[in-house]
């Protein structure tokens, strides 16, 4: 489907529009959710981030954890019915030390009988590919965030080709790719039409939507109200018809929309929730997700944390 084509559907009555996303929809909800192993003092300057260092943002900063405490936190996920550890560290990319010792966790995790291994670590080169999935990591985790002709708007310390071709590397060497977008960034409609297309190049198996939660001392701190709710579900239901075979998953952000927009977005369009919290914001309880999807007669998937 062309820009245009996706245009023309963006435009339409929302209530058409969300049955024509229905169409590609499942009954299943996936949940997932994260551990940050390593947080702020990133070299970039992408406008959102509490953790980059360009900004004086009130987080606590702290270096990779040890395996010993991510392997501890894996059999405690596990314990709780998780079936997918994620490993999520700050960073454009993990330095020599940084990456050994992350490949060193995926093994232990791969090592806990029932659990997948997913890490989200920043750009990657070839090698580094390589010996992630030759260590067996099932998944990983890299956003494009906006639109090409969006991002120098963005980040400027690192480029919108050099993202992709991370996602390119993550399926070269044959592990599934979950790749999204922050919606809510001073981008316009054509341009998350532009985001669409691109996700539907890079086809991920993953999508994960983040809404902009304008973090104090960025210099996005102000942009509360570049998309309204209404935006948010047409833009949900073009990503999902222009990408019907990748599941849409809520991410950071989804607080922005009411409980019935969040309603609307999961029976139409979105079939993942990042439950619990956050890397530098809060989300919502499993048990409160869990309620939603019960309330939705969708189906749960699987437990992932
Ligand atoms: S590279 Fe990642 S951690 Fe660093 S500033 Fe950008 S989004 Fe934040």
């Amino acid at each position: 489907m062309n820009k245009s084509d996706l245009l023309n559907l963006y435009n339409l009555e929302l209530e058409e529009l969300l049955k024509k996303s229905a169409d590609f929809m499942t009954n299943n909800i996936e949940f997932c959710s994260l551990v940050n192993a390593r947080n702020g003092k990133c070299s970039q300057n992408c406008k959102y981030c509490a953790q980059s260092s360009y900004y004086k943002t009130n987080i606590d900063a702290f270096p990779l954890l040890d395996t010993e405490t991510v392997k501890n936190a894996a059999i405690d996920a596990k314990k709780h019915g998780a079936s997918r550890f994620a490993i999520v560290t700050s960073g454009k990319t993990p330095d020599e030390s940084d990456f050994d010792r992350i490949v060193e966790m995926i093994k232990e995790i791969n090592k806990i009988d029932g659990l997948n291994s997913c890490a989200s670590i920043g750009i990657l080169n070839e090698e580094q590919a390589e010996i992630l999935a030759d260590a067996g990591l099932t998944r990983f985790h890299h956003n494009i965030n906006t639109c090409k002709s969006y991002y120098p708007e963005v980040c400027t310390t690192h480029t919108y080709d050099e993202r992709v071709n991370t996602c390119r590397l993550v399926k070269k060497y044959g592990m599934e790719l979950c790749c999204g977008v922050i919606l809510g960034m001073g981008e316009t409609v054509e341009q998350r039409v532009e985001m669409a297309i691109e996700l539907a190049e890079i086809q991920p198996d993953s999508i994960p939507i983040n809404i902009l939660m304008p973090i104090p001392e960025t210099p996005f701190e102000n942009y509360h109200d570049k998309i309204d709710e209404e935006n948010i579900l047409r833009t949900l239901a073009i990503f999902k018809i222009a990408n019907p075979k990748s599941v849409l998953r809520f991410c950071g952000g989804r607080m922005r929309l009411s409980e019935k927009h969040q309603e609307l977005a999961l029976k139409y369009c979105v079939e993942g929730i990042l439950t619990g919290n956050y890397l530098t914001t809060t989300g919502k309880k499993p048990e409160d997700d869990i309620k939603t999807v019960k309330k939705l007669g969708k189906t749960l998937l699987c437990t992932t944390i």
